[in-house]
């Protein structure tokens, strides 16, 4: 029960997102929702403890409403074992499992259903599946093609839906979401330009409708009215054919107008084409709350409450969303991933201690591109909740001593304080923050530098001393006779190797984001690392007026970065004018003339005209100190870049476990 004081401390900063909200029959205790998202935390195609720890650390932590992720309706549809498969009765057990575990916490949960349609690439057996639309046709981004459904599909596939909620009934969630979003097969009945069939299912507004319409009309009735049923619809697609806000806006109120559903959930993006894919998971350098303006639009012209999605990061941009009568609620998806705590912690007029999510779609949606189980960056608890879910206090208390103040070195040191050790970091430089001081430098990625602030409120929460401007070597470490050395140092500049010929000018891309070197107008970026930097100082230089080519060993400028990143960034670069050349292999250097071998090929390329080379050449770790410790009595770890080169995902969860294992 929340004290009078918490309760006040609320009303007076939050009080439209922490107030009640009947979504038909249910009502949701705030505003607070984790939307629909993979996680790749399914187990056997149902929900199983991993899913369920997940969740109910978002539920513990206050959140309001939580909608599964999609469970595909039709083998058909099924493209992974770590998908929710709502097919038959096996998934209804873990439903109930799920709506037990989170009605504990007084959150409501919802279940997605889903059916992919054209936007199916590949089936369990890894073959190319011949999926299913609204008419022959192609998904671009996907590179598939797919067949028109005979109406006889078309019945059994409505009728799959009004089973799968009928599961979803018998396994006791609060109601049922029907996804329209981001180009699925819904959405491909309602687009003109997708649909082009001649019977009642096509051509007209309403005929294009009637699909979803009869999928509402199937799942009411197998809910009934005790239960809620939302529609997720894209407030705009944002592609070259799939569905605009107008069209979007009428299908709603249409829909609002039927009285079968009892709430809207309105993302942006399609999963069609690589420009409206980025809005799925919509990165840093997009606009915040990015979705509000096309849920107002929907708003206005339906009586069910609205939720807005996207890039929703802190409680006083949903406070300002919903006090502004935009949207009624707020999915703040990646908010809760980062921080399972954000609802409460707000609520409880602790909102300085919320670790605010840097929409860098490292850990969470990266993750689901890359086959593993959801996480975050800052927090890499999340999705290992079984195992780091509670703090355990050691043992004994242990004097550690962390070196190095950067992303691994302060979670280190972190999470050992908080299990009771007496915790020393010390760091060489004036601020904490390593890396990172560097990365928030290059365009567009200024809120990556939220890291810092936010480990350093784990740091002083949990009581963990921190000393600047001292370097560790081994008398200090002889001299403090600490039980535990962490060894978190870090990584400086790799030199390329590469050879450099007379007149050649050469610089460090390091040296080029501190603004500490000289160029000449036209620059040539040799990225090796395909990450962050070789993007990132292209871009610098272009808008600064040089001009640059981008010369990159992946595939792709950018190939190691998160796909919406590095999508969102291809266009940037490409809109400046960066000319970029993949599977570039740089040779040498000199006056005017890179020297390049094509990676495939093997064949030599020339790039002439060149003034000024910058090498982005990855880094070299720093890791002596863990060197000159062997021999000593004491404990000593070595993480983060500091073991090997990588990024600041890395870096913290070996904070995490070194610090637990300590
Ligand atoms: S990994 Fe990055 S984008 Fe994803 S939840 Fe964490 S901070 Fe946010």
């Amino acid at each position: 029960m929340m004290s009078g004081k918490a309760a006040a401390k609320h009303s007076d900063a939050y009080p439209t997102l922490f107030s009640p909200i009947d979504l038909g029959p249910v009502r949701v205790k705030n505003r607070v929702v984790s939307s629909g998202h993979a996680t790749r935390l399914v187990e056997d195609q149902i929900v199983g403890p991993r899913l369920l720890a997940y969740h109910a650390a978002r539920a513990a932590g206050g959140a309001g409403l939580i909608v599964t992720e999609a469970s595909m309706i039709d083998i058909d549809s099924a493209y992974s074992s770590a998908q929710l498969m709502n097919v038959d009765d096996s998934i209804v057990p873990g439903y109930s499992m799920l709506a037990s575990a989170l009605h504990a916490h007084g959150c409501k949960v919802m279940g997605q259903l889903l059916h992919l349609g054209l936007e199916q690439s590949h089936g369990l057996d890894g073959r190319r599946t011949a999926s299913w639309g609204p008419s022959d046709g192609s998904a671009e981004r996907y590179h598939t093609s797919g067949r028109a459904m005979p109406v006889a599909v078309i019945k059994s596939v409505i009728a799959k839906f009004g089973a799968a909620a009928a599961r979803i009934r018998r396994g006791g969630l609060d109601g049922v979401e029907i996804a329209a979003s981001h180009g699925y097969l819904p959405a491909q009945f309602l687009s003109g330009g997708i649909n082009q069939r001649t019977d009642e299912y096509g051509g007209s507004f309403e005929n294009r409708l009637r699909f979803l319409r009869e999928v509402l009309v199937e799942v009411r009735v197998n809910i009934g009215d005790d239960l809620a049923l939302g529609v997720r619809i894209s407030g705009d697609e944002m592609t070259t054919d799939g569905l605009g806000s107008a069209d979007v806006v009428e299908a709603c109120r249409l829909l609002g107008a039927d009285g079968l559903v009892d709430y809207f959930n309105v993302p942006v993006g399609s999963s069609r084409e690589i420009g409206a894919a980025i809005h799925i998971v919509s990165p840093m350098r997009t606009d915040v709350a990015i979705a509000v303006p096309f849920a107002e639009r929907i708003k206005q012209v339906v009586d069910q409450p609205v939720i807005a999605v996207g890039r929703i990061k802190h409680p006083a941009e949903a406070e300002a969303v919903l006090s502004s009568g935009r949207a009624d609620l707020c999915g703040m998806t990646r908010a809760l991933i980062c921080d399972p705590q954000m609802a409460v912690k707000s609520a409880e007029g602790r909102v300085e201690d919320v670790r605010e999510c840097i929409s860098c779609n490292q850990a969470c949606i990266d993750h689901f591109h890359r086959g593993i189980g959801v996480s975050c960056i800052q927090h890499p608890e999340t999705g290992r909740e079984q195992t780091y879910g509670l703090v355990i206090r050691a043992p004994s208390s242990r004097r550690v001593l962390v070196v190095g103040a950067g992303p691994a070195g302060l979670k280190a040191g972190a999470v050992a304080a908080a299990r009771g050790h007496q915790v020393t970091i010390v760091e060489q430089e004036r601020v904490p923050g390593g890396q990172v001081l560097l990365a928030e430098r290059l365009p567009g990625r200024s809120e990556f530098g939220g890291l810092v602030p936010n480990l350093m409120k784990e740091v002083v929460a949990a009581g963990a001393e921190v000393r600047y401007g001292i370097t560790c070597d081994k008398s200090f470490v002889v001299e403090h006779a600490p039980d535990v050395v962490v060894v978190a140092t870090g990584a400086g500049p790799r030199v390329a190797p590469i050879e450099v010929g007379e007149g050649a000018d050469v610089v460090d891309a390091w040296d080029v984001i501190c603004g500490s070197t000289t160029l000449g107008r036209r620059v040539v970026v040799g990225d090796w690392r395909c990450d962050w930097v070789g993007m990132g100082v292209a871009e610098m230089l272009r808008a600064l007026g040089h001009d640059v080519r981008l010369l990159s060993t992946g595939h792709v400028a950018g190939e190691m970065l998160p796909r919406y990143v590095r999508d969102h960034w291809l266009g940037e670069l490409h809109r400046l004018g960066v000319d970029m050349l993949p599977l570039s292999r740089v040779m040498g250097v000199d006056d005017d003339t890179v020297y390049v071998q094509h990676m495939a090929s093997g064949e030599p390329v020339l790039v002439e005209g060149v003034d000024t080379f910058v090498s982005s050449a990855g880094h070299v770790s720093r890791r002596s100190l863990g060197d000159e410790l062997d021999g000593l009595d004491v404990e000593v770890h070595v993480i983060g870049d500091a073991a090997a080169p990588r990024t600041a995902e890395e870096a913290v969860l070996e904070g995490l476990e070194v610090g637990t294992a300590v």
